[in-house]
C-alpha cells in the first residue's frame, strides 16, 4: 500500500488565486506533495499545460472545480468536463451532486462553517442536502494550522454526526491555497491510499510513502458500492483496478472509498483484524450473518477486534516538526472514545508492552530508528444493545503551545443490526 500526499483545494489566476499552475505545482512539490487538485472557482480553464507541468515537477494534478455560489462552496474533483454550477438553488444541490457523479467526479463540502457574507460571500454552507449518501467528502480542515480553528471544529463535528447517523462519508483537509506566500503555520496533508501493485501506472514523484505493511489489503466490503457513481470506474474497482486506469482515477477512487488519512504531522494509519480477516481504512466489517455467509468465518463484527496502528514520522521529512512530548492516540467511534493510549516520542528502540488506562492492550514497536512506530490495541466488546458503526484513530498533542488534534484517519465501518441502538 502506498500513501500519496495530496493538497485537494487550490486556486490559480484563472479564478482569484495569485499564482500560475506552474507556480502552484512548484510550491506544492517543494512542500512534499505528490498530488494537487486544481479547484478554481467555477472554471476549469486553469488546466492548460497540465501534462508538462506534471512532468516538470513530478506531481499529479487532478482536475477539479469549486462550485462557488451564494449558498455554499462545493469542491468537485475528477470531472471529465465542466459541470454547470449555475442551476443550483438552495433546495436542489442534490441534483448538482448527481451531475458531478455523472461526469465521473466526486463532490465535497468546502469549509462549510467559514463565516459567510460579507466576509466571504457564500462561504458558509446553507444548501439543504436531501441525501447525505450522495456526499463523497467533507473538507473538515480548511486553511493552515486548521485544527485550532473553530469553524473547522464545527466541520469535524458535522462529519462525526453524519458517521453516527450511519452515513459513510470521507473527510479531507484543503488549504484553499491562493498564493505562494511563506507561512510558518503547520500545513495539513490528506494522504490517499493506492494499492502498490497498481501504483506504478504513472510516475508521480519520489516521496510517496510506503505504509510499511507487508500484508495485502483485504479490500473486502468497500463502502463505495453504496455511492452513486460512474459505471466505468465502478467496473474497474470491482476488478481491483487494472493497471491501465490512470493514477488520477485511482486517487479519486481512493477518496470515494474513504481511504484517507489527514495530518499536520506524522502519517497515522490503521488496520483492523477481526474474524481472521484484515480491514483497511474505508472498508466495512461485515455483520455476523454476512461474514458466515461470505467466507465461512465466524461473526466478524462480534469477535474480539484488534487494531494495528502505524505512526510514520518519516513522511515529508524536514517539512514539519513537533515538540518532544507524550502524545495521545485515541480510538473514537459512535460509542465514544474507546481507547486512549499514551505514546511517548521519541520512543525507546526496543519493543515494549504496557496496559492502557482503558484496559486495552498496547504493544509498541519502533522501526527504522524510530521513524515508524507500530501499536497494537484490542478493542473492547461493545456493550449489550449497542452497535459499533464506525471507528477512526486520532493523534492528539501539543503544537505551537496548543493541545490539538494532530492527525486523524478516515473511518472503518461496521455493518450493524437495523434497529439496534447506536449511541
Ligand atoms: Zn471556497
Ligand atoms: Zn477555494
Amino acid at each position: 500500500m502506498t500513501w500519496f500526499a495530496c493538497e485537494l483545494h487550490t486556486h490559480t489566476l484563472h479564478s482569484d488565486g495569485r499564482q500560475t499552475l506552474g507556480e502552484l505545482a512548484a510550491g506544492a512539490a517543494g512542500l512534499g506533495f505528490d498530488v494537487i487538485a486544481l479547484t478554481d472557482h467555477n472554471t476549469m480553464s486553469g488546466l492548460v499545460g497540465k501534462e508538462e507541468i506534471e512532468q516538470e515537477h513530478g506531481l499529479t494534478i487532478i482536475p477539479g472545480m469549486e462550485w462557488t455560489t451564494f449558498y455554499g462552496h462545493m469542491v468537485t474533483i475528477g470531472l471529465s468536463e465542466f459541470a454547470d454550477w449555475r442551476q443550483a438553488g438552495l433546495d436542489d444541490i442534490d441534483q448538482g451532486i448527481a451531475e458531478v457523479h455523472r461526469l465521473g467526479g466526486i463532490a465535497g463540502l468546502a469549509h462549510p462553517f467559514r463565516i459567510g457574507s460579507p466576509a466571504c460571500t457564500g462561504c458558509f454552507w446553507e444548501y439543504k442536502i436531501d441525501d447525505w449518501n450522495a456526499v463523497d467528502y467533507i473538507e473538515v480542515w480548511s486553511g493552515t494550522f486548521p485544527s485550532i480553528q473553530t469553524n473547522n471544529r464545527r466541520a469535524f463535528d458535522l462529519w462525526t454526526d453524519k458517521l453516527n447517523e450511519g452515513y459513510r462519508i470521507a473527510a479531507t483537509s484543503g488549504r484553499d491555497w491562493h498564493e505562494q506566500k511563506e507561512t510558518d503555520e503547520p500545513i495539513s496533508v490528506t494522504y490517499l491510499e493506492i494499492d502498490e501493485e497498481t501504483a506504478d501506472g504513472k510516475k508521480a514523484g519520489g516521496s510517496r510513502t510506503d505504509s510499511g505493511s507487508k500484508e495485502t489489503p483485504a479490500g473486502n466490503g468497500s463502502c463505495a458500492a453504496e455511492k452513486a457513481r460512474d459505471t466505468e470506474s465502478e467496473k474497474n474497482a470491482a476488478d481491483g483496478f487494472a493497471a491501465s486506469v490512470s493514477l488520477e482515477d485511482r486517487l479519486i477512487q481512493a477518496l470515494r472509498e474513504g481511504r484517507a488519512s489527514v495530518t499536520i504531522g506524522p502519517l497515522l494509519t490503521m488496520k483492523l483484524n477481526a474474524g481472521g480477516e484484515s480491514y483497511r481504512i474505508g472498508s466495512v466489517v461485515p455483520a455476523a450473518g454476512q461474514a458466515e455467509e461470505h467466507s465461512g468465518t465466524t461473526a466478524a463484527a462480534n469477535e474480539l477486534i484488534s487494531v494495528d496502528l502505524l505512526l510514520d514520522f518519516s513522511v515529508r521529512a524536514g517539512l514539519w516538526s513537533l515538540p518532544e512530548q507524550t502524545f495521545k492516540l485515541k480510538l473514537q467511534s459512535n460509542l465514544g472514545e474507546e481507547l486512549s493510549l499514551d505514546v511517548p516520542v521519541p520512543v525507546s528502540a526496543e519493543a515494549e508492552e504496557s496496559a492502557s488506562d482503558h484496559g486495552g492492550h498496547i504493544k509498541t514497536e519502533t522501526q527504522n530508528q524510530a521513524q515508524q512506530m507500530r501499536l497494537e490495541a484490542k478493542l473492547p466488546h461493545p456493550t449489550d444493545k449497542l452497535s459499533r458503526k464506525w471507528l477512526r484513530a486520532e493523534l492528539w498533542g501539543h503544537m505551537r503551545g496548543v493541545y490539538v488534534r494532530i492527525a486523524f484517519t478516515n473511518a472503518i465501518y461496521f455493518e450493524y443490526e437495523e434497529g439496534a441502538t447506536s449511541r
